[in-house]
C-alpha cells in the first residue's frame, strides 16, 4: 500500500506566504479605506445571485478566495470603519484592535473553564477589573464577559427573576402560583429589555415604559407611580433598567432617583450602560457615575466605547456569586476540569464553549492605554459639539435633543424665519408642515446613505423623524464631518 500523507493542514511554507499576502491585503484595505463607498450600490439578493448555490466539491485556492471577498464582499458592504460612517454608535475598529483579532484566530481556545485555558480565565477577570477601575465603579463589582449587552440583560433579569420569584430555576414559571412579573424602563430604553422579557417567560406586555422627560431621562416620579399601581393590582415588580447613554439621544437616566426608588421598593436595578459607561473614563463625564453604585447589575459595551472590536460586553454584578447560584451546573464529563477554586466562566450563564475575549481587550487597552482612550472619546465629543455648533448657526436646521458624547440628533426645519434672538423656539414649519418635515428628513438620510459618502441613521423623537450622527471612529477627522455636514446642507437644499 502506497503511504499518502494525512489530510492534514496547509504546508507551513505555503501558509506563512498566504499570512503575508494578508497582511498586506489588510494594510491596503485600512489605507485605502476611504477611497470606497461607505454603503454598497446593490439591490437585495444581489450579492447571494453571485455566489454558488452548492458548496465546493474540491478545496479552493486562498488567493481565488481573497480575490472573491475584493470582487463580491468588500463592495457588497456597508463600510463600518470608514471615516464618514456616522451611524449608530459609530465604531471602534483600530490597528492594535485588528492585531488583536488575528492574535485570538491561532490560539483559538475555548474558555469555559479554568482548566480548559487557565490564562484565559485568568486575563478575564484582570480585565473586568481594569476596566471597573477605569470607569470607577466600586470593588464590590464583579462581572463576566458576554458578546453583546442584550445577553448581559437578560442574565440580570434572570438573577432578578430568581431573586424575586425563588426556585424559579427548579420549577419554572408555570403549574405554580406566581403572579404576574413587571419590569420598567423609560420610553427610550432599548428594545432588549423586551427580547430578555420574551426570553425569560416574563412576557414583553410586562415591560412597563415609563414617561421620560424633554430631554429624554425617565422620569423618576412616574416610575414610583407605576411600581405602586402595580403592587395595588397584585402585580409583582421584579426590576428597573435605567440607561446611562440611550440608544437614540445618548441620554441619562436620573440615576440617584431612581436607586432610591429601587431601594425603598426592593426591586433590582440594573443600569444599561452600553454606550455611556466607556465615557465615564472621562473628565467631563464623571456625573455619568452618579448613583450607579447603588444597581446590582451594570452592562457597559467595550466594543461601543473603549475600542475593542465586536464583541465584547462586561455584565458587572454586586457580588457575582447571586449569578453563579443561577447559572452554575456541571455536567459528569466537566466534573473532572472544574477546580473549585478557580472560576470557571461556564458557570456564570448558558453559553458552554466561550471565545477568548480578554485577549483582544488586553491588546488594544495596552496599545491605547488608559490616556489614548480617554484623548480618543475626548476628541468624539469635541467633533459631536462641533457638528452641534455648526447646526446651532443654520436655521434651516434645529438641534433635536442636547448633544450626550458622541451623539447629534438634529432636524431639518426648512425656512422657519424666526429671529436668530430665539433660536430655541419649536419649529413652527412656516414653509413644511410637520409631516412633510418627515419625509423631507427621512429623504435626506436616505438619499445621503444612497450616495455612498456618507452614512447617517435616522429616528423618531416624540414621534417626529430626526436625523442622527454618531460620532465614534478613530478615523473620523473633522475635514470628514466638515465634509458630511456640507452634503447634508446640500441634500436638503436639492430636496425642499
Ligand atoms: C447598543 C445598545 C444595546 C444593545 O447592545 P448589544 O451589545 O448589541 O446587545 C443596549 N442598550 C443600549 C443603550 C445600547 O446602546
Amino acid at each position: 500500500m502506497q503511504d499518502r500523507p494525512p489530510p492534514g493542514d496547509t504546508p507551513p511554507e505555503e501558509f506563512r506566504r498566504q499570512l503575508h499576502e494578508l497582511a498586506d491585503w489588510i494594510a491596503d484595505f485600512r489605507e485605502h479605506i476611504e477611497e470606497l463607498r461607505v454603503a454598497p450600490q446593490a439591490k437585495p439578493g444581489a450579492i447571494r445571485a453571485q455566489l454558488p448555490s452548492h458548496a465546493p466539491e474540491t478545496g479552493e485556492p486562498f488567493e481565488a478566495i481573497l480575490k472573491d471577498i475584493d470582487r463580491l464582499i468588500v463592495p457588497g458592504m456597508v463600510h463600518w470603519c470608514h471615516p464618514m460612517f456616522l451611524a449608530y454608535f459609530g465604531w471602534t475598529t483600530t490597528a492594535p484592535g485588528i492585531l488583536s483579532e488575528i492574535l485570538s484566530a491561532p490560539l483559538s481556545v475555548n474558555a469555559m473553564t479554568w482548566r480548559t485555558c487557565p490564562a484565559a480565565t485568568e486575563l478575564e477577570t484582570a480585565m473586568i477589573g481594569w476596566l471597573r477601575r477605569w470607569v470607577g465603579l466600586p470593588g464590590e463589582f464583579d462581572g463576566v464577559v458576554y458578546d453583546t449587552a442584550s445577553v448581559g440583560l437578560l442574565h440580570a433579569l434572570a438573577v432578578a427573576r430568581e431573586e424575586a420569584a425563588p426556585s424559579t430555576r427548579k420549577l419554572g414559571m408555570t403549574g405554580r402560583d406566581l403572579p404576574r412579573l413587571r419590569i420598567y424602563a423609560s420610553d427610550q430604553a432599548h428594545s432588549s429589555v423586551e427580547k430578555a422579557a420574551i426570553a425569560l417567560g416574563i412576557g414583553e406586555e410586562n415591560v412597563v415604559r415609563v414617561a421620560s422627560d424633554d430631554v429624554f431621562r425617565m422620569k423618576a416620579p412616574l416610575l414610583g407611580e407605576a411600581i405602586a399601581r402595580d403592587r395595588r393590582q397584585g402585580l409583582r415588580p421584579l426590576a428597573v433598567v435605567a440607561t446611562i447613554g440611550t440608544t437614540s439621544t445618548a441620554s441619562v437616566d436620573p440615576v440617584p432617583e431612581i436607586a432610591e426608588v429601587c431601594r425603598e421598593e426592593k426591586v433590582w436595578l440594573h443600569i444599561d450602560a452600553a454606550y455611556g459607561g466607556g465615557f465615564a473614563m472621562t473628565p467631563e463625564c464623571q456625573w455619568l457615575r452618579n448613583g450607579w453604585e447603588m444597581a446590582d447589575s451594570i452592562v457597559i459595551n467595550p466594543h461601543k466605547t473603549v475600542f475593542v472590536p465586536l464583541d465584547f460586553s462586561v455584565l458587572y454584578l454586586r457580588n457575582l456569586e447571586r449569578l453563579r447560584r443561577v447559572f452554575a451546573l456541571v455536567p459528569e464529563y466537566l466534573r473532572g476540569d472544574t477546580v473549585e477554586a478557580e472560576k470557571n466562566y461556564m458557570d456564570y450563564g448558558i453559553q458552554l464553549g466561550r471565545r477568548f475575549r480578554a485577549l483582544k481587550a488586553w491588546v488594544i487597552w495596552r496599545s491605547l492605554g488608559r490616556r489614548g482612550v480617554v484623548a480618543r472619546l475626548r476628541e468624539q465629543m469635541r467633533l459631536a459639539n462641533l457638528l452641534a455648533t455648526w447646526i446651532k448657526s443654520d436655521e434651516q436646521f434645529q438641534l433635536s435633543a442636547p448633544v450626550n458624547m458622541g451623539v447629534v440628533c438634529f432636524r431639518f426645519v426648512g425656512n422657519r424665519r424666526l429671529p436668530s434672538s430665539v433660536p430655541e423656539t419649536p419649529a413652527r414649519g412656516r414653509a413644511f408642515s410637520q409631516e412633510r418635515l418627515d419625509q423631507l428628513n427621512n429623504e435626506i438620510v436616505e438619499r445621503i446613505n444612497q450616495s455612498g459618502r456618507v452614512y447617517l441613521t435616522q429616528t423618531k423623537l416624540r414621534n417626529r423623524t430626526v436625523i442622527r450622527a454618531g460620532l465614534g471612529n478613530v478615523l473620523t477627522e473633522e475635514r470628514h464631518l466638515r465634509r458630511a455636514w456640507e452634503l447634508i446642507r446640500e441634500t436638503a437644499r436639492q430636496l425642499a
